[in-house]
């Protein structure tokens, strides 16, 4: 069987890594003030396989024949649990399917092409037997844009891209790579780094997703204010349909017409298999760091965030943690154990002293960490500057400690929401992006839009968030929620919270998400957010180019 490095079948990333909270004192109470539940130890390191009441493969013979014929009968697969894997993504609402049995359709079989002329002779078969291909890459999506549509009675195959993991190219005189679509981030970054090069795109997903996932769904990096979202960094590629491939050369700018390469990033596997990109690569920053600010207000924190792309200062991000988020970041740090950490742990209570005296109200103090990259000149002259329009917005410079400890921290998070689940608590995401003069009303429109959707399910419900990925005009909004659930109807609990907070986005001037993409999830609202006219450009678009519905159906749109 094909070597390809999966996530757990049942949760997030790999299996023996996982959230602890033992070390953290201040998590538990936490917790139980936020949304009224007392945290257990965690009982489970893992999630037995027989547990799973898995639909069995409904692939006829003469297809899984046809597959080895094309991939090699050890690249093609029925086994259980490589199917469990591949039927979904990582939202909480398909963890909880996942975790309570509640499969409905999974694909039948899952096969690994090792070259393009694989994956276009597998285009053609499905054509002509009319399979359903879901293309996969690290399998981190977080709008369901992996689910197969539970009435389909087509065999379904899903198409990892797992073997396509190589940097094949790079122009050191242009700044490109070409790279295989199914490489993920950490391995990417490997083959890149030895070169002295960096792609710079660091979704928190890193780890589990892919080149080719990321451009299918319009991705963004938390550095994207430096190296630009991957419908920035993605000059060139090819895609492979039944009829040929699509073959975007790498060029810097073009004026073609309507953009074709705008139009595949996004398409989530429903115009063709990405094999290949052609995208911006950077030298490795000399040097990198991260600074924590401290801010009295949110809004005195939002104005310097605006003011730092105002005045045009070359930043590989500036994040702002609302209220609410800076309280959880603080709850989740770990109890000292050095004598580094108690000293930096007093210091602390020195910092609280002083934002006391100074007159805060340290539930509205609003944490911010900004990174640098460049020549050490560079860094300290952006510091400088950062620093000035902080201090005007009455922040203080907590230093790089903190900010060191959020860089090491940034990949954990998602560990988090396995843990919660296991405690009947749901922990999830929403994200938004909306102009600088509607963010501070998005912002309050979604709490009210939580909270009245907690009320009405009779909850003690929570939300936080935080402001990141800026833009010349506006930034993205990305928020929190989580509540206990219940397990009668999980899933309309579910919906009642996160339909609240998308509805929000859409009626007070922002997206329906800024980097999570489409999937069955976001769909309800995209009428809304591109209107019927433009929606009905898209469906033209997908009804045309896959008559036979065979790619990815009903994905987007
Ligand atoms: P998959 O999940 O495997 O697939 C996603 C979609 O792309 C599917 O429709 C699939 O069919 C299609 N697809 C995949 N590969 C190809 C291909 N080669 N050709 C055609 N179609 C293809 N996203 C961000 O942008 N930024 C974040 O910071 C971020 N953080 C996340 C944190 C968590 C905890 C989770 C669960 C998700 C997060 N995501 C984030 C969402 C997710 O990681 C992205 O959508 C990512 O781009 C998906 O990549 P993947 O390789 O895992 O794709």
């Amino acid at each position: 069987m094909a070597h390809v490095k999966h996530q757990k079948w049942w949760g997030w990333g790999e299996e023996g890594v996982f959230f602890n909270y033992e070390n953290k004192p201040a998590f538990a109470p936490f917790v139980k003030e936020a949304i009224g539940v007392t945290l257990r130890p965690r009982e489970r390191d893992t999630v037995d396989f027989s547990t799973a009441n898995v639909p069995a493969s409904q692939a006829p013979d003469k297809i899984l024949e046809l597959l080895g014929n094309i991939s090699g009968a050890d690249n093609v697969s029925t086994d259980d649990e490589l199917r469990v894997v591949h039927w979904a993504g990582k939202s909480v609402l398909e963890l909880l399917q996942t975790l309570r049995n509640d499969f409905h359709r999974i694909p039948d079989v899952v096969i690994y092409p090792g070259t393009e002329d694989e994956v276009a002779a597998l285009m053609r078969a499905a054509v002509e037997h009319d399979l359903v291909l879901i293309p996969f890459g690290g399998g981190s999506s977080i709008s369901r844009s992996l689910q197969p549509d539970p009435s389909e009675d087509r065999c379904i195959v899903s198409v990892d891209l797992g073997r396509l993991n190589k940097v094949l190219e790079i122009d050191e005189t242009s700044g490109l790579a070409t790279i295989q679509a199914g490489v993920l981030g950490p391995d990417m970054e490997e083959q890149l780094n030895a070169r002295g090069w960096t792609l710079g795109h660091f979704p928190d997903s890193f780890t589990y997703s892919t080149l080719g996932g990321w451009a299918a769904t319009r991705s963004s990096g938390m550095q994207s204010d430096k190296y630009g979202d991957i419908a920035d960094i993605i000059r060139g590629l090819r895609m492979v349909r039944a009829t040929g491939t699509v073959v975007l050369r790498p060029l810097p700018s073009t004026s073609t017409g309507p953009s074709l390469r705008e139009m595949i990033i996004g398409s989530e596997g429903r115009l063709g298999i990405i094999t290949e990109l052609t995208v911006h690569v950077h030298r490795l920053p000399e040097k990198h760091q991260v600074i924590a600010y401290m801010y009295p207000t949110w809004q005195q924190a939002l104005t310097a965030v605006r003011q730092f792309t105002e005045a045009e200062i070359p930043l590989a991000f500036a994040r702002v943690s609302d209220a609410h988020e800076t309280a959880f970041s603080l709850a989740t740090q770990k109890e000292p154990t050095s004598t580094k950490g108690k000293l930096a742990a007093k210091g602390q209570e020195a910092l609280w002293a002083v934002m006391r005296k100074r007159g805060w109200d340290t539930d509205d103090m609003c944490i911010s960490y900004v990174c640098f990259e460049g020549s050490p000149k560079n860094v300290e002259a952006r510091k400088k500057a950062v620093s000035s329009i902080a201090k005007k917005n009455g922040a203080i410079v907590l230093g790089s400690g903190p900010g060191a400890l959020y860089d090491q921290k940034k990949f954990d998070t998602p560990y988090l929401r396995d843990f919660l689940l296991e405690q009947n608590t749901v922990g999830d995401v929403s994200e938004t992006a909306a102009p600088w003069s509607k963010l501070t009303t998005v912002h309050k429109a979604v709490y009210d839009a939580a909270e009245r959707a907690y009320a009405a399910l009779g909850k003690k419900g929570w939300i936080m968030s935080h402001m990141s990925h800026s833009y010349h005009s506006g930034a993205c909004l990305y928020f929190t929620f989580g509540y206990v659930y219940n397990d009668e109807n999980p899933y309309e609990e579910y919906h009642t919270v996160k339909s609240a907070i998308q509805q929000a986005f859409i009626d007070n001037g922002g997206t329906l998400s800024h980097h999570h993409g489409v999937g069955l999830e976001h769909q309800p609202w995209m009428e809304q957010d591109i209107s019927p006219e433009g929606a009905d450009i898209m469906r033209a678009l997908f009804t045309s180019t896959d008559p036979g519905n065979n790619l990815n159906p009903g994905k987007v749109i």
